[in-house]
């Protein structure tokens, strides 16, 4: 047993992912991507919204049928209809959690709402207790909490661990935060509820100014022990915070975050193909962790350092989140080094060190016209003449 503190990965591919605009997911493709998940060691796999549509009712039910060691979650708002809802479709789970939200912040509350603050702390309470009498496992969420009022924020998540929430989210639902700023707010309202220890806290931040990695990493800097994310960072306009960067940056910065996950990472670059597939959303070459690009390097004097020590150029090992095979890239910024060091792979090996600068010089005019040199071209324009091949 570790001593370490545990983080909690709340997966919502399957939710807040699929409202990414065209990449709905049919009920059996959500299905492969739960058991995915569970192999992954996601702790929570938010599986849909049940009242919002017979689809998202289907695949909830479905999932908790099949997932056996990670927790099935479905999401409802405060209200009873919703919560029925997703306790119908719960009801075949193991280890199920109800998460019921409302929005908390005072332009949600006077334009959407259309309620009073405290009209609206009863009704997150009602659900609570309500969704408490049927499961034990309650999440509660603050919608637009990164935009609320941390005093009254503070005071209705008192009220909702009352009422029997076992964990208090707050999003970043509109990605309007920055990351000190996140923190320092998740530390106030923290120390501003009494019943913190009988709750675990979470966050959950959007991408729309390119921070939702910052800001959960933030968050568990100020006491957050779940963090909410997708896979490739998929969601609701410019998506949610990024699974693999989450989980790799505490792993990589065990000096600053030293908790563990339960999270097999040799596995993320495999589910983040399989999300791109079923989404049709394609990974941008040089997305952190799992971009084609994310360990291949060009440069010369990288290719050089990495070959002689990778430390130099690398925090993190290509093959600790399932890359495989060659990460380096052969095109016109590789150094000798690196050439050579291909060629030895390929089992071609120079007789003389003329033969070798010819090679070399062809192989800088042949990188130079295009955008990586194959092996297959390698082997094509090597002169036989001056190489012996292992056979
Ligand atoms: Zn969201």
């Amino acid at each position: 047993m570790s001593s370490k503190e545990r983080l909690i990965i709340f997966d919502t591919t399957l939710r807040d992912g699929e409202q990414s605009p065209g990449a709905t997911m049919s009920v059996s493709e959500k299905i492969e991507l739960a058991l995915e998940l569970e192999l992954l060691g996601v702790d929570v796999i938010e599986a849909g919204f049940p009242i919002a549509s017979p689809g998202d009712f289907r695949a909830v039910k479905e999932i908790s049928k099949v997932i056996k060691s990670s927790r099935v979650c479905g999401l409802a708002r405060a209200k009873r209809t919703d919560i029925d809802a997703a306790i119908e479709s719960l009801a075949g789970s193991q280890q199920k959690r109800l998460h019921t939200f409302i929005a908390t912040s005072p332009i949600h509350m006077t334009h959407k709402l259309k309620m009073s603050p405290e009209k609206v702390i009863e009704a997150a309470v009602d659900a609570v207790k309500y969704a408490r009498g049927f499961i034990d496992d309650i999440e509660f969420s603050a919608e637009d909490g990164g935009r609320s009022e941390p005093m009254f924020l503070a005071e209705l998540i008192e009220q909702v661990i009352k009422a029997g929430a076992t964990t208090i989210n707050i999003p970043d639902t509109v990605g309007y935060c920055v990351p000190h700023q996140f923190g320092a707010f998740i530390k106030q309202v923290i120390s501003n509820v009494s019943n913190r220890e009988q709750a675990v806290f979470s966050v959950h931040c959007h991408n729309d100014l390119g921070l939702a990695t910052a800001n959960s990493l933030a968050a568990i800097e100020a006491g957050a022990r779940q963090i909410e994310c997708t896979i490739n960072g998929l969601g609701e306009r410019a998506g949610n915070a990024a699974l693999e960067e989450v989980v790799m940056a505490v792993n990589t910065r065990q000096d600053l975050f030293p908790l563990e996950t339960n999270i097999d990472a040799k596995r993320l670059v495999g589910i983040s193909q399989r999300v791109s597939e079923i989404t049709g959303f394609a990974v941008q070459p040089n997305k952190s962790i799992v971009g084609r690009n994310a360990f291949a390097h060009e440069a010369g004097i990288h290719q050089d350092g990495i070959l002689k020590h990778r430390e130099t150029y690398e925090i993190m090992r290509a093959e600790d989140v399932g890359w495989s095979g060659e990460q380096i890239v052969l095109g016109k910024h590789s150094g000798r080094n690196a050439f050579m060091n291909r060629l030895a792979k390929l089992g071609i090996h120079f007789e003389s060190k003329e033969g070798f600068e010819a090679a070399f010089s062809q192989f800088k005019r042949v990188a130079d016209q295009g955008r990586g040199v194959t092996d297959q071209q390698l082997r094509m324009f090597l002169d036989k003449a001056t190489v012996s091949v292992d056979v």
